[in-house]
Order: C-alpha cells, then sequence, then structure tokens
C-alpha cells in the first residue's frame, strides 16, 4: 500500500540562549492513505513539535528543522516557503488543536470562518458557499446550524467549538488531519462524543488521522497503529493490537502499567517515576529512558540504541531487543 505521509530522520531544533537544544531527534514513521496512526507520549515527550514540524508552524523565531524529510505524497515539505505551505495548510492537511477558543477568531462569526477557508480553497460559488458552510457544521452535529453560523466563539460551549474547528478542518476534504490533543481540555462525556465525531468524520471523508494524545485510552478506541515518542524520538511503533498485549519497550511498558486497572480502587493514577529530561538536560550520549528504566544496563549510558524491527512491523529502540534486529551490525555500523 502507497504512503501518504512520511516522515524520515526528523531533527527540530531550538536555540536556546545560544545553543540548539532537539526537541525532535531522529523521527521516522509513516501514515498510510485512510490510516489513524497515534503518536503517545507524556507531555514534553516532542509530540507537538513533531507536529508543528510537519505544518510548518514552529515558532519562527527559535524553532527550526535541521534534517530530515517531510514527504507529502512524496513531496518534501519541509523546505517550503510560506505561501507554498499555506496552498496545503487547510486543503490537503489540516489540523486541530487541544484549545480551540485559540484557533478560532473571536471577533468573527463561526460561518464567516467557514466561508473564508472555502472561498480560499475551493471553486465553489459565492450563493453556495453558505450552503455549504451550514452543511459541515450538519455533518459535526450540530443541529442549530442555521443560527450557529450567526455566532461568535465565547456563545459556544468548548464541545461545539472544537466540533466547529473539525467542520472547519474538513471543509476541503483533506487528505490528513493532525489532531493534537483534541479531547484534553474537554469534559469526560464530551471527550468521547468527539472522538466518536473524528472516527466517524474519518471515515465519512476518507482521509488518515494523525492523532496526538497522552491518553492510552484514546490510542485503543481509534488507533490503526501508533508511535511511542519519548524525549524526543520514537521508541516503539506497532499496530495497536501489539502495542497493548505485546509492548516491548520498557517506557511502553511503564505507560500501559500506569493505566488504572477497572479492579483496583485508586485515587491517583500510577504514575512513572521520573519524569521526561528537559530540552536542557538530554543526556549526550546512550539511551534517553536510562534514568527511569528499571531494565537499564551499563551499555545503555555508552551508546544510543537504535530504532530497529524485531518482528515485521515491530520497531523498537531498545538495547534489550538489538540482537534480534535482522542486519543489525550494519544498522549499528551506519550510526556510528
Ligand atoms: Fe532501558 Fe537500556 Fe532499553 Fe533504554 S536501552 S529502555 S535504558 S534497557
Ligand atoms: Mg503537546
Amino acid at each position: 500500500q502507497d504512503t501518504l505521509l512520511e516522515v524520515k530522520n526528523l531533527h527540530t531544533g531550538f536555540n536556546i540562549d545560544g545553543r540548539v537544544h532537539h526537541a525532535v531527534k531522529d523521527v521516522s514513521f509513516s501514515v498510510k492513505p485512510k490510516e489513524v496512526v497515534c503518536i503517545v507520549g507524556e507531555s514534553g515527550c516532542g509530540k507537538s513539535v513533531m507536529s508543528l514540524s510537519v505544518m510548518n508552524l514552529l515558532p519562527k523565531h527559535n524553532g527550526k528543522i535541521d534534517k530530515g524529510e517531510i514527504l507529502f505524497e512524496g513531496r518534501d515539505l519541509a523546505p517550503l516557503s510560506e505561501k507554498e505551505m499555506n496552498a496545503i495548510r487547510g486543503k490537503d492537511i489540516s489540523m486541530i488543536f487541544q484549545e480551540p477558543m485559540t484557533a478560532l477568531n473571536p471577533v468573527l462569526t463561526i460561518g464567516y470562518q467557514l466561508d473564508e477557508v472555502l472561498i480560499n480553497h475551493t471553486t465553489i460559488s459565492k450563493e453556495e458557499i453558505r450552503r455549504k458552510s451550514v452543511s459541515l457544521l450538519k455533518q459535526v452535529g450540530i443541529s442549530r446550524a442555521d443560527q450557529i453560523v450567526n455566532e461568535y466563539p465565547h456563545q459556544l460551549s468548548g464541545g461545539m467549538r472544537q466540533r466547529v474547528m473539525i467542520a472547519i478542518a474538513i471543509a476541503c476534504q483533506p487528505k490528513l488531519l493532525i489532531a493534537d490533543e483534541p479531547t484534553t481540555a474537554l469534559d469526560v462525556t464530551v471527550q468521547a462524543q468527539i472522538l466518536e465525531l473524528i472516527g466517524k468524520i474519518q471515515e465519512e471523508v476518507g482521509m488518515a488521522v494523525l492523532l496526538i494524545t497522552h491518553d492510552l485510552g484514546v490510542v485503543a478506541e481509534m488507533a490503526d497503529r501508533v508511535v511511542v515518542m519519548y524525549a524526543g524520538q520514537v521508541v516503539e511503533e506497532t499496530d495497536v493490537d501489539r502495542l497493548f498485549y505485546e509492548p516491548k519497550h520498557p517506557y511502553t511498558k511503564a505507560l500501559l502499567e500506569s493505566i488504572p486497572k477497572m479492579d483496583e480502587k485508586r485515587d491517583v493514577l500510577n504514575t512513572i517515576e521520573g519524569i521526561v529530561p528537559s530540552l536542557k538536560n538530554m543526556p549526550e550520549k546512550g539511551c534517553r529512558f536510562v534514568d527511569r528504566c528499571p531494565a537499564a544496563m551499563d551499555v545503555c549510558r555508552e551508546m544510543d540504541p537504535i530504532l530497529g524491527e524485531t518482528d515485521k512491523g515491530h520497531a523498537v529502540r531498545c538495547f534489550l531487543y538489538e540482537e534480534s534486529f535482522p542486519q543489525s551490525s550494519d544498522k549499528r555500523a551506519e550510526v556510528q
């Protein structure tokens, strides 16, 4: 099957006090047409920086893609100009964020903001535009669509605003929707409704979804394939069943163990001990999980583990598995 998005070897750096720190270091993964890929990890793992890199929305003053390719239908997005990216954003690739209020313009009506996307990216006639906007709102489950088009973002609830964002995102039938923690700011019941909506829309539009989350419940619900990130790197990648039933990386295992069990009475979540190293405190060499890993060995401090496949479609970055990589010595030679 062909690939829609292929991120290869991505390095995204931030200039802090004159030094470049990599929030994303050597990240590679791909998304096939119509596939739902979840990127999972704790906050500070580089998930959002990765998605902003793909959309070319990094903070201009200090963030920069240093290396790597972002191939969308075979075309590298990394070197594109703002103007070229504007033609792609909202049309072929759309994005929704955690807080829709920041993405919507507070002084423009919902209808105006939907119309604008259609005017910019389609050839729909002026008379048809508003009708299309109303029908998009209905598609995302807004029944009072005729009234909502004349309202402003602050007049809507958080869940309704996220529905509006989804309507804007799908207005041009994108091939890829990037959703960065789209339900994190919402109440639990609304979260479930929005996830269900994303799933329904994904099928209707036939688009792929790159869903960024820290919530393994969301992953179980939505994902076809899962990419686990830790401290700016991919540490495991596989299909959703193998992630839950045959996790390999110690970090993935710890994440799974941190999910509260149904039969456990707990007031607090089990958490993984320790914290993700901050950008400024990233170890110079060795495995970035070493200080929190129950299986750490001497070699883990001395060399960087490489990402390799243990079985077809199941990749992991950990010395516990390197022996089982095919051609592991070749791969190791490449990075040294
Ligand atoms: Fe743990 Fe070593 Fe594997 Fe890192 S490489 S996850 S420290 S065993
Ligand atoms: Mg984030």
